[in-house]
C-alpha cells in the first residue's frame, strides 16, 4: 500500500514538472513575440506598394516567413526592386508573378529572377513579341523554371487563417493584354488585400459572375487607376476602405484619371498613391490595418 502510495506521490510529481516547464516556455514564447513585436510584427501579414514610378510591383511578406512579389515594374525599375528587397532581408521568393507581360509590370522580372531565389512562378497564358518578354523567357529558362498559369481558380495558399486565390482572369482571349492580369485575393483573418494588376471592366464584370467574394479592405486600383477599370458594380461588391494607386508623377497617360478619383471619394474611400507618398507598406494582425 505504502508503495502504490509512493508511486502516486511520484507520479504527480512529474505531471507538475512538466506543466510547469510547458507554461515556462509559454511564457518565454510571449515574451520573444512581445520583444519583436515593437520593430517587425511577427505573424502579421504585410504588403509594400513600391514606388517604381509608373508601373507595379508589390512585395507581400506572409504571416508564416514566406513571401511573394507581385510585378517587377519597368525595366528600369531593377535596383530600386533589388535594394528595396535586400534591405527588407528577402532571399528567397516563395511565389513571384507576372501579372500581364506589359513592361511596366514584367521589366525588372528578369533581374529578379537572376539575383533572388525563386519557389513558384505564375503569369497568365498570355505572350507578346516585345524584347522585355522574351528577356523574362530566358532568364525562366535559365534558371530551370516552369510556370504556372495564374487563372481564376487557382488556389496559390490556404493554410489556415491565411489564402492567397486568383479571380482572374476568367477568359482565355483577350483584345487587351491588360484583361489577362491576373488578380490576386490575399486573406489572413478578417482582413483581404484584392490586386487588380491592370485587369479592366470586362475582367471585373467576368469575376462578378463567378460569384467570387471579392469583398476586400484593401484594393490595389486596376490599371494605375485608368477610366477603364474600376466599374462602380465591382467597386461596390469590393467596398474596400484604403485604396491603393500605383502611378508614376506626370506620366504619359495621364493617370489617375479624374473619373476614378472621384468615383473612390464618393464612396468615403482613402486613396494612397505612390507618386504622392512613395513606397506605401499596409500591414495587418488578421483584426486590423496598419499603416
Ligand atoms: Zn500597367
Amino acid at each position: 500500500m505504502k508503495r502504490i502510495f509512493l508511486f502516486f506521490l511520484a507520479f504527480l510529481f512529474l505531471v507538475g514538472c512538466s506543466n510547469h516547464a510547458a507554461r515556462e516556455a509559454n511564457i518565454n514564447n510571449e515574451q520573444v513575440s512581445t520583444t519583436v513585436s515593437h520593430t517587425q510584427p511577427v505573424n502579421w501579414l504585410k504588403v509594400h506598394f513600391l514606388d517604381v514610378g509608373q508601373g507595379d510591383s508589390i512585395l507581400v511578406q506572409f504571416p508564416n516567413g514566406k513571401n511573394m512579389l507581385v510585378d517587377a515594374g519597368t525595366n528600369e525599375s531593377a535596383s530600386t526592386i533589388i535594394n528595396y528587397l535586400n534591405n527588407n532581408g528577402i532571399r528567397k521568393l516563395d511565389y513571384l508573378v507576372g501579372t500581364h507581360p506589359h513592361e511596366d509590370h514584367i521589366g525588372s522580372l528578369d533581374a529578379v529572377l537572376k539575383n533572388f531565389e525563386i519557389g513558384e512562378v505564375l503569369m497568365p497564358k498570355a505572350t507578346t513579341n516585345t524584347q522585355t518578354f522574351r528577356d523574362v523567357l530566358a532568364e525562366l529558362k535559365n534558371k530551370g523554371l516552369q510556370v504556372m498559369t495564374a487563372k481564376a481558380g487557382v488556389c496559390v495558399i490556404d493554410d489556415g487563417g491565411l489564402s492567397v486565390n486568383i479571380l482572374g482572369p476568367c477568359g482565355a482571349a483577350y483584345e487587351s493584354l491588360n484583361n489577362f492580369s491576373a488578380v490576386i485575393k490575399i486573406k489572413y483573418g478578417d482582413v483581404a488585400f484584392l490586386l487588380m494588376g491592370d485587369a479592366e471592366a470586362l475582367s471585373e464584370k467576368e469575376i462578378l459572375a463567378t460569384g467570387a467574394d471579392v469583398r476586400a479592405q484593401v484594393l490595389k486600383v486596376g490599371h494605375h487607376g485608368s477610366q477603364s477599370s474600376t466599374s462602380l458594380d465591382f467597386l461596390k461588391a469590393v467596398n474596400p476602405e484604403l485604396a491603393v494607386i500605383s502611378v508614376g508623377a506626370g506620366n504619359d497617360y495621364h493617370l489617375p484619371h479624374q473619373a476614378t478619383l472621384n468615383k473612390l471619394q464618393k464612396a468615403g474611400i482613402t486613396v494612397l498613391r505612390t507618386d504622392q507618398t512613395g513606397t506605401i507598406v499596409i500591414s495587418t494582425d488578421g483584426r486590423k490595418i496598419y499603416r
